[in-house]
C-alpha cells in the first residue's frame, strides 16, 4: 500500500490480489507478527500470509515499519494515477467497483465451497474453487450448472489482472 488512493483500499494487503509477500531481511518481524500477521517459510524464504494483520481496512496501521516491499509495490492502477493516466476520481471509482464485486463473489464462493472456515485470502478461495470443480464426477455439467457463479469470478479475475497486477517486483 502506497499512498492517495491506497487510503480505503487495501487490495495489495488483504488476501485479494496475492497470496504472501516476502519478507526481507531487516524486515521488522516482530511488528508485524504483533499485528497479527503470519509469518511461514514458503519456498525459499520467510513470507507474510495475507490478509495482512496490520491492515485495518482502510490503512496500513505500522506504515512506519512495513516490509521492504511494501514501501516498493505499485499496482498498475497506481502507476497509471501517478503519471496522470487515471483521474483520483476514476481510480477511486474503479477501487470501489472492485471492492464491491470481490464482496459479491467471495461470499458466494464461500457458499459453494461451504466452508467451514471461511479463507480471507481469495486467492486461495478461487484455486479451492478450481479444485471443486477438478474434482466433480462431470467437470463439465459442474460448471454449466455453476455459471453464473464462474461468471461472476472470471469477471473479478480479469479486473484484478488488467487493472491491479503488474510487472513491478511484488508478492505472489
Ligand atoms: S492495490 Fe494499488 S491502489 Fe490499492 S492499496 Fe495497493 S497499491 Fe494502492
Ligand atoms: S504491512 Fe501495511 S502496507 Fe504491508 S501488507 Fe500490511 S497493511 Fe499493507
Amino acid at each position: 500500500m502506497t499512498d492517495s488512493i491506497c487510503v480505503g483500499c487495501g487490495i495489495c494487503c488483504d488476501g485479494t490480489l496475492f497470496r504472501h509477500l516476502p519478507i526481507a531481511p531487516g524486515d521488522k518481524r516482530e511488528v508485524l507478527e504483533a499485528a497479527g500477521s503470519v509469518i511461514a517459510t514458503i519456498g525459499t524464504g520467510p513470507m507474510m500470509v495475507l490478509g495482512c494483520g496490520a491492515f485495518d481496512g482502510q490503512c496500513c496501521t505500522i506504515y512506519a515499519d512495513r516490509p521492504t516491499v511494501c514501501g516498493t509495490f505499485t499496482c498498475a492502477l497506481y502507476r497509471r494515477h501517478a503519471a496522470g493516466e487515471v483521474t483520483t476520481e476514476d481510480a477511486k471509482v474503479a477501487i470501489a467497483e472492485t471492492i464491491a464485486l470481490r464482496d459479491t463473489v467471495r461470499p458466494a464462493v464461500e457458499e459453494f465451497l461451504d466452508l467451514a472456515t471461511p479463507s480471507t485470502n481469495l486467492v486461495v478461495l478461487f484455486d479451492r474453487l478450481a479444485d471443486a470443480f477438478a474434482r466433480a464426477p462431470d467437470p463439465d455439467a459442474a460448471k454449466q450448472a455453476n455459471h453464473k457463479l464462474l461468471l461472476y469470478v472470471s469477471g473479478l479475475q480479469l479486473r484484478l489482472r488488467t487493472m491491479f497486477r503488474n510487472d513491478s517486483p511484488a508478492p505472489e
